[in-house]
């Protein structure tokens, strides 16, 4: 048998056999790092996948189906039937985690809950633990301003952290903190389905998509969550300390503009949620 005769007879054969995985309920295979792992090993039967959970602390898992093409498994945005006031109320004067001992006022994720875009800092200051709001500082004010950079006001978009109470010293949360306090923005963003969150920093880039990656290789390169387009990029604390950096995050900010501006409602030229009196000057230099 000539070597392409093989090749087709071997093609045929798995063919068959994946054909028949797949009517005894095997929906994929998983794609393994290792070449040595037994493909048997990676198979996913279907009732076995793992369920959408709006708190779930899954890695994204990936798997390739029966003709090839890559797949995820899991990951899909559950449906909300909550409010941002029940999740409050839940929360209520939270001693779940210790920074509970230090902080003033639980700080809740605030602004348009039909937001078409959010961001997700890491976890409040000393100006957002006195006046219980997220980025109302100096590192705020300068998000006020890349918010309207890019023709948008604050009071349009989703505005949250993943820790609510403020850590000692603005120390980051340790991965337990953040752990505790994390479902309940993933709840919120459940609610509000944005079509893309930007995840400001590595606190929030690895909570929300569960990666150890540094914030200087994926900023500007967007990530996907649960089916919602994620951008990452510097957070403005950062760019305060090295202002050097605003440029890189204009260049992030502008992507998402993009895609928001070429992914509008067909029916309307602005945004569902954004009445015409908010709309600001958008601008194409340098602004932050
Ligand atoms: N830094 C954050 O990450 N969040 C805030 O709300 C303020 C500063």
């Amino acid at each position: 048998m000539s070597p392409s005769e093989e090749l087709l007879q071997l093609l045929t054969e798995t063919s068959k056999q994946l054909k028949h995985l797949n009517q005894l309920g095997v929906d994929g295979v998983v794609k393994s790092e290792s070449s040595t792992q037994p493909a048997a090993e990676g198979f996913i039967p279907k009732q076995v996948q793992p369920l959408a959970s709006p708190i779930s602390n899954q890695p994204a898992e990936s798997s390739v189906t029966l003709f090839g093409e890559l797949i995820r498994t899991s990951e899909t945005l559950p449906v909300s039937n909550e409010s941002f006031e029940q999740i409050h109320t839940e929360i209520g004067e939270c001693v779940r985690c210790p920074l509970h001992q230090q902080r003033t006022h639980v700080v809740h994720t605030e602004g348009n809950r039909k937001a078409r875009l959010m961001f997700v800092g890491e976890a409040p200051g000393a100006d957002e633990d006195t006046q219980a709001r997220p980025f109302v500082g100096r590192a705020g004010q300068l998000l006020t301003k890349i918010i309207e950079a890019i023709g948008l006001k604050r009071e349009e978009v989703l505005i949250g952290n993943v820790n609510r109470c403020r850590p000692p010293g603005n120390r980051p949360p340790t991965p337990e903190e953040a752990a505790m306090c994390k479902p309940y923005i993933l709840r919120e963003i459940a609610i509000v389905r944005p079509e893309v969150i930007v995840v400001l920093g590595n606190t929030a880039m690895h909570n929300l998509l569960e990666n150890r990656e540094g914030i200087t290789k994926l900023r500007g390169k967007f990530q996907d969550y649960k089916g919602i387009k994620v951008m990452p990029t510097f957070h403005p604390a950062y760019l305060l300390r090295d202002p050097s950096k605003k440029r890189e995050t204009w260049e992030d900010l502008k992507k998402v503009r993009d895609y928001l501006d070429a992914n509008r409602p067909a029916n309307n030229q602005k945004s569902p949620h954004q009445h015409p009196d908010l709309r600001v000057q958008i601008r194409s230099e340098q602004p932050i």
